[in-house]
């Protein structure tokens, strides 16, 4: 292994190596050292020597052979963690560090290396720190060298630990170092590498915020994507199902975690998802606190986070109402009654944005005064265009309003066999198709 114990303290020979001259120095320096037994393992207080031979990576062995059995869970750890930067163990151990911490005035707490905690088991795979607090435990697993050069390989490894944590009933919580990180919050997209994709968590203020998503979908004519201007290539409905992805950065010794809520749109290249907050930056102190989890967020700012949301949810909304309305406007006002006036939007709340939509632009008379036309067979391109407009943006009104979309539909097929201008007949058979 890469570790021992050495004047007191940890050593690795990644840190110890640059300390000399030349590789040969320091292998020569190390070797010098081991023999007069100043290494031991850190796991079992056994002496260690280096061995430095051609083929192998330099290491620390116990002598004789006589290889404790948690230096040898800590040797498979070392295999898996070296693809990642040297930020990964600085990362790590701040983690471990606070949680340790905490651990101290938690007494039903206990946080162990993933090594450490799995030995007994022999897990092939380990997170790189495990939490168990009472009955329940979670992993925590940080990946570097997150970038698309060695994605696919990537991705099969994330997938492999992934099904191995899963088979073994452990949840993991995922971060990302954040260099990889990619958002342009104009069109609200998150651009990222299959991997990241593979990384997102599910926790409860995600759930939190699928809550407030049914709720401002399930009660407006307009999907989510399109009022908030969003473009979904696929033209498909995004499904509302938010996710979470957890970035750390480290600076020094200075940690700091940010996290992005979003839903996964395009799974393949480009990937793409709804960035729905614009992700906020939460301090190592607010992030590690462990619930039943971690908790991974700032609930103060994750409220604020929820009220943009929905009153950029609420302008965004009469933007659009107001650009779909106004070309209608003028030649609008012969008509029985006249346009409700515009209520102010500012900080609106989801009820009145509810309330509003039940006055969209027409009022009852003139649906009836559409419907009619239509019934009778002499609709003129203009008031067919309107219908179908209505139609399109209101279907669940026209129910209120005593209708039923098929019986209308049912008019429209009657009047395309009447009417025989294709500028009419174009929006007849939209209504039908609708
Ligand atoms: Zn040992």
């Amino acid at each position: 292994m890469q570790i021992a114990m050495y004047e007191q303290k940890q050593v690795s020979l990644h840190e110890e190596f640059p300390k000399f001259t030349s590789r040969e120095a320091a292998v020569d320096q190390i070797k010098k050292r081991g023999q007069k037994r100043a290494y031991t393992c850190p796991f079992c207080e056994e002496f260690l020597t280096l061995r430095a031979g051609s083929t192998n990576e330099p290491h620390f062995a116990h002598v004789r052979g006589k290889s404790c059995l948690m230096s040898q869970s800590y040797e498979q750890y070392e295999k898996q963690i070296k693809r990642e930067s040297s930020k990964h163990s600085v990362i790590r151990d701040v983690i471990f560090d606070d949680l340790s911490t905490q651990g101290k005035y938690k007494p039903d707490l206990k946080v162990e290396h993933g090594y450490q905690a799995k030995l007994n088991e022999s897990w092939k795979i380990v997170p790189d720190i495990v939490v168990k607090k009472g009955s329940k435990q979670f992993g925590i697993s940080i990946l570097t060298n997150v970038h698309q050069k060695g994605d696919e390989n990537l991705v099969k490894l994330i997938r492999k630990r992934q099904k191995y944590f899963k088979e073994k009933d452990l949840d993991v919580i995922w971060f990302v170092e954040d260099r990889e990180l990619s958002v342009d919050l104009t069109h609200r997209v998150l651009y990222l590498w299959e991997s990241e994709i593979l990384l997102t968590n599910k926790t409860s203020w995600d759930s939190k915020w699928d809550n407030l998503i049914h709720e401002l979908s399930d009660n407006n004519t307009y999907p989510l994507y399109e009022v908030f201007n969003y473009n979904n290539y696929g033209g498909k409905e995004l499904a509302y199902d938010v996710c979470s992805l957890y970035y750390v950065n480290s600076i020094q010794d200075e940690i700091t975690f940010s996290v992005y809520r979003m839903i996964l749109d395009e799974l393949q290249s480009p990937y793409r998802a709804f960035a729905v907050s614009t992700g906020y930056n939460i301090q190592l102190s607010e992030a590690l606190v462990i619930e039943d989890q971690l908790r991974l967020a700032n609930d103060e700012l994750e409220e604020r986070h929820m009220e943009l949301f929905k009153s950029n949810f609420a302008k965004a909304l009469d933007d659009m109402m107001q650009e779909y309305r106004e070309p209608y406007v003028s030649q609008h006002v012969e008509k029985p009654a006249p346009l409700p006036s515009r209520p102010k939007v500012q900080q609106k709340t989801l009820k009145k944005i509810q309330e509003e939509l039940k006055v969209v632009h027409w009022d009852d008379g003139t649906v009836t005064y559409l419907i009619n036309r239509l019934k009778r067979g002499n609709i003129t391109e203009e008031d067919a265009v309107k219908l179908e407009y209505y139609l399109r943006h209101n279907r669940e009104l026209v129910v209120f309003k005593g209708w039923e979309l098929r019986d209308i539909q049912a008019m429209a097929s009657a009047a395309l066999g009447r009417i025989e201008d294709p500028k009419v007949r174009v929006h007849l058979i939209e209504i039908e198709d609708l």
